[in-house]
């Protein structure tokens, strides 16, 4: 299979030189040419796992043996994947059963095999900048490859205690940077380094954010999984709190691998930069600003680059998907009164979903569609919002609660350019 850059400047490359570039030259975001079909009846009955290996393969296109390609998806994907019924007929798609226990674990890991696989004996530094979740997946998927160094830019004070210690504990090959500014400012300093030729010629640098096509892949591989579940419904509409946009994204490639869909709903806290331009066809880039799901807290959407891709303007991307904004005493209200009634703990990013879906049908009228929130992290990565909205704090799952035992580990970074690559250099020698 073949892949362009969305800028259309670069050269078109393979699968694997798009994984392991992860930004095309250009600054693109890497897109396969032509979006394979799979025989929807073919993967009807399959559990999580022969379907991830089945997408994957479609995907992969004959550049990973069949053999090396099962390993690598049994690998990634060694924990479950339920889809539960919150009550009628809204079902959540619970993707926080993975080490991290959040949905970004599904990306990350597959990402971190295919990227071993392909490596070889090469040395890769990958650089990562994170409002949260990303980082932790993104660490704990390469912790302890010998061929790969991470190094993670977080926004100081702006993440959840756990996640800055599923951060900042791990050593070995993963290094966190302590950066004082915002998420948009860390994702710019590595931005920035990517376009440095001085710094690629020190260090082989590839990514690790929404913007790897090799992240992307598997985020698709779920949503086939709750089609399956719920079709015998009816057609589903699914509904994906976003922020970088990847998680949709993925969702957009597997309807364009043939999976039916009545629609998506994005669903955003107070960055709406895509819901506004869903509604108005005009797109804002801005600052982000704080919420208390913070893990969609960007103003500026990388995969928005991709979503442009897949459409041929405005108004087929809106007939595709809907996008709500939904407040912070919204969010709060939500998990409170979901709760309550339902006897069902969201998390702050997945009541935003809940929230959003509870608008659409309100406009809309439609009680007889399935709905399936996509729901991105366990309720406990998020004590004290969740303590706040119900009045007790989340049960911490086992996997989480080994982090908070460990000693936190980051170096401080400002926010200059110069400052972050004087320690890239530091760290080439
Ligand atoms: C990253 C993240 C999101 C947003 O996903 P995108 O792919 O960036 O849109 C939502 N919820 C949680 C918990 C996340 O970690």
């Amino acid at each position: 299979m073949i892949y362009y850059s969305t800028e259309r400047k670069s050269k078109e490359v393979s699968f694997k030189e798009a994984i392991l570039a992860g930004l095309a030259p250009d600054r693109g975001l890497y897109m396969p040419e032509e979006i394979p079909l799979i025989n929807m009846n073919i993967i009807a009955d399959m559990s999580f796992d022969e379907l991830a290996f089945a997408v994957a393969k479609k995907l992969v296109d004959g550049e990973i043996s069949d053999s090396d390609l099962k390993k690598i998806t049994d690998d990634a994907f060694n924990f479950p994947v339920p889809v539960k019924n919150i009550h009628d007929n809204i079902y959540v798609l619970e993707l926080y059963h993975g080490p991290t226990a959040a949905f970004k674990d599904f990306g990350a890991r597959f990402m971190a095999r295919v990227m071993s696989h392909f490596l070889g004996s090469k040395k890769l530094t990958i650089l990562v900048a994170t409002s949260g979740d990303t980082g932790s997946a993104v660490a704990k998927g390469f912790f302890g490859l010998p061929n790969i160094n991470v190094i993670i830019l977080y926004p100081s004070g702006k993440v959840s205690p756990l996640q800055e210690k599923q951060l900042t504990t791990l050593g070995h090959n993963i290094t966190a940077l302590e950066v004082d500014g915002t998420f948009d400012q860390c994702q710019h300093l590595v931005k920035e380094a990517f376009m440095d030729d001085e710094v690629k010629s020190w260090l082989e640098l590839s990514s690790a954010n929404s913007i790897n096509i090799g992240r992307l892949y598997p985020q698709s591989f779920y949503y086939f999984h709750a089609y399956n579940q719920v079709k015998k419904l009816g057609t589903p509409i699914f509904c994906t709190p976003s922020g970088n946009f990847g998680n949709l994204t993925g969702g957009l490639i597997a309807k364009n691998m043939g999976m039916p869909v009545k629609k998506f709903i994005a669903a955003t806290n107070a960055n709406d930069t895509v819901p506004e331009y869903l509604e108005t066809g005009v797109y804002r880039a801005r600052p982000s600003v704080q919420t208390v799901s913070n893990a969609m807290d960007v103003g500026d959407p990388s995969n928005f680059a991709r979503l442009k891709a897949l459409y041929a303007d405005n108004k087929s991307m809106s007939h595709d998907i809907i996008g709500y904004k939904i407040t912070d005493a919204e969010t709060m209200e939500t998990i409170k009164s979901v709760n309550e009634k339902h006897h069902y703990l969201l998390d702050p990013h997945g009541a935003v979903g809940y929230k959003a879906i509870t608008e659409y049908i309100a406009e809309t009228g439609d009680t007889t569609t399935p709905f399936v929130l996509l729901e991105t992290a366990h309720p406990a990565k998020f004590g004290e919002v969740i303590e706040k909205a119900i009045g007790t704090s989340p049960v911490i799952p086992e996997n989480l609660q080994e982090y908070l035992l460990k000693e936190k580990k980051s170096i401080r970074m400002s926010t200059d350019y110069a400052d972050f690559k004087a320690y890239l250099k530091s760290i080439s020698k």
